[in-house]
C-alpha cells in the first residue's frame, strides 16, 4: 500500500499546458481548492503509519503544486509522522516544479531528510514551450534556481521528465543535460491527452482528438531508445532510469518497478486535500473514488458508516470500510486483465501487458489498446538482445551492469544479423 498526497489537490502557481490535472478540478467541479485540513492530515498520518504492513513507510507528497501547501503545513506533517511513528521510519518525498523553493525550504528538506523530485522537461528552449507560470512565460530559470539551491543544501533530488511534442525529437540532448545537471535518478513520462477525456475507462469514446502537445506513439520508442543506447554503453551502474530498470527487474523474476508495465495496478492510492481517496493518480474521476479518509476513521471508531468501494456495497458491513488495508484498485485491476487480441498474441506482452490504462484509448473489436503500443514495441526490440544478456549475466552468477563492457559486441552483432 502506498499513498501520493495532494495538500492542494489541483493548485499550482504553473500553467503547463499539458497537464492533466488541473482542468479536472476546472472542468468537473470534483474538488474544492484549499489546503487540506488539520482534521484530515491528522486522520490520514495516524491511520497511514499504524496500517502499513512494513516498518518504513513512505509518504510522496504532490500536487498540483504541494509546495504551495506552505512550510508550516509541512512542518505540522512532519511533527504528527514524529509523534505517531511508534518505532517506523518515515521516509518523505515531495514530486514539485522546484519554482517555490527557497532557503528556509531547503532547512526544512535537509532537517526531515526529504528527497525532491524535480519536474523538468530538458534545457530551457525545450522546456519553456509548455511549462510556463500564469502570465505564460517560461519557468525554466526559476526552476534552474531552485535545483542550485538544493545543489548547494546538498540536497538529492530526482528527475521526472515529460516526454511530448517538444522534446521528442532531441533526446540526447535532454538526457545529457539532466545527467549535468546532477540527475542521478530519472523518470520520463509520456504525455498524451484527449478530446474527450478518458475519464470512463469502461466507456472510451471511439471517436477522440489526441492534443497537440501529446507525443505520437513512435516517438516514445526512438526517444527511449536513442537514450537506452547511450545508457547502457556509458552509465548504466551510475544512473537509474526508472522504465529501464523496471524492465530489468522483469526479465530478472523481480517484477516491475513501473506501474505502467505491471500487469495489474498496484494499490497506490492517491489521498486529495478534502480526504478523497482514488485508486490512482490517472484516476482521479468520479467513478475511481474508493472512500475518504473522514468516513474511514468515523466508521473505525464508530462503527457503520456509508461509503462505498468502487461503486460496491462491502459483503458484510453494508457500505462501510474502517481501514485503509480494506482499500483495493480493483477495478483498475480489472481494467488492466482485459486485454485485446493484439496484445494477448504479442512477444512482448511479459515485458508490457498491454500499458497503463490511462494510454489505452485505441479501440480493437471493442477492447481498448494502448495508444503508445508502436512506441513501445519499438523500444523493446532496440531493448531485448541487451536484456538477454543481462539474463545470460545474472545466470551466470556476474552482475547484469557488466553489460556495458559487451556493448560493442552486441552491436557488432546486431549490424552482422539485423532483427
Ligand atoms: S507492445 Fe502493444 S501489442 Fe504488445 S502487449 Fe504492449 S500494447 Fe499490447
Ligand atoms: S492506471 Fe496506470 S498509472 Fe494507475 S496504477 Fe494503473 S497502470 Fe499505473
Amino acid at each position: 500500500m502506498h499513498f501520493t498526497i495532494k495538500p492542494v489537490s489541483f493548485t499550482c502557481n504553473l500553467d503547463c499546458d499539458y497537464c492533466f490535472y488541473l482542468p479536472k478540478g476546472q472542468e468537473q467541479g470534483m474538488l474544492t481548492k484549499g489546503i487540506m485540513s488539520d482534521e484530515v492530515l491528522e486522520a490520514f498520518i495516524v491511520r497511514y503509519i499504524k496500517e502499513c504492513p512494513t516498518d518504513h513507510v513512505y509518504f510522496t507528497w504532490q500536487g498540483g503544486e504541494p509546495l504551495m501547501a506552505g512550510r508550516k503545513f509541512f512542518e505540522k506533517a512532519f511533527a504528527l509522522q514524529s509523534q505517531y511513528a511508534n518505532g517506523k521510519v518515515i521516509e518523505n518525498a515531495i514530486q514539485t516544479n522546484a519554482t517555490l523553493i527557497n532557503d528556509d525550504w531547503c532547512e526544512l528538506f535537509k532537517k526531515h531528510k526529504v528527497l525532491l523530485g524535480v519536474s523538468i522537461d530538458g534545457p530551457e528552449h525545450l522546456h519553456d514551450k509548455y511549462r510556463k507560470n500564469k502570465n505564460q512565460q517560461g519557468s525554466h530559470k526559476d526552476v534552474i534556481a531552485g535545483i542550485e539551491l538544493l545543489k548547494k543544501h546538498q540536497i538529492p533530488f530526482n528527475t521526472l521528465t515529460c516526454i511530448n511534442e517538444s522534446n521528442y525529437e532531441h533526446p540526447l540532448e535532454v538526457y545529457h543535460y539532466l545527467k549535468e545537471l546532477g540527475s542521478t535518478f530519472m523518470q520520463f513520462s509520456e504525455v498524451v491527452e484527449t478530446t474527450p477525456e478518458n475519464t470512463d475507462f469502461d466507456h472510451i469514446a471511439p471517436n477522440y482528438e489526441v492534443k497537440p502537445f501529446s507525443l505520437t506513439p513512435k516517438a516514445y520508442g526512438t526517444f527511449m531508445g536513442a537514450i537506452f543506447k547511450e545508457w547502457v554503453a556509458k552509465d548504466i551502474g551510475k544512473i537509474v532510469i526508472r522504465q529501464f530498470e523496471s524492465l530489468i527487474s522483469q526479465v530478472l523474476g523481480m517484477g516491475h518497478h513501473s506501474c505502467v508495465w505491471e500487469n495489474c495496478c498496484p494499490d497506490n492510492f492517491v489521498l486529495e486535500a478534502n480526504g478523497d481517496i482514488y485508486e490512482c493518480d490517472q484516476a482521479v474521476y468520479p467513478k475511481y473514488k474508493l472512500a475518504n479518509i473522514l468516513d474511514i476513521e468515523k466508521a473505525a471508531n464508530l462503527g457503520v458508516i456509508p461509503c462505498s468501494v468502487n461503486g460496491q456495497k462491502a459483503a458484510n458491513e453494508e457500505n462501510s470500510i474502517s481501514s485503509l488495508k480494506a482499500l483495493k484498485a480493483s477495478r483498475l485491476s480489472a481494467h488492466k486483465l482485459q486485454l485485446c487480441d493484439d496484445c494477448k498474441q504479442c512477444t512482448y506482452l511479459v515485458l508490457c501487458n498491454g500499458g497503463c490504462i490511462k494510454h489505452r484509448i485505441d479501440l480493437q473489436n471493442g477492447v481498448s489498446k494502448s495508444y503508445f503500443c508502436e512506441g513501445y514495441k519499438e523500444l523493446f526490440k532496440i531493448m531485448v538482445p541487451y536484456l538477454n544478456t543481462m539474463v545470460y549475466l545474472e545466470n551466470n552468477k556476474t552482475p547484469y551492469i557488466a553489460i556495458k563492457s559487451l556493448v560493442p559486441q552486441i552491436e557488432a552483432s546486431l549490424k552482422e544479423n539485423p532483427l
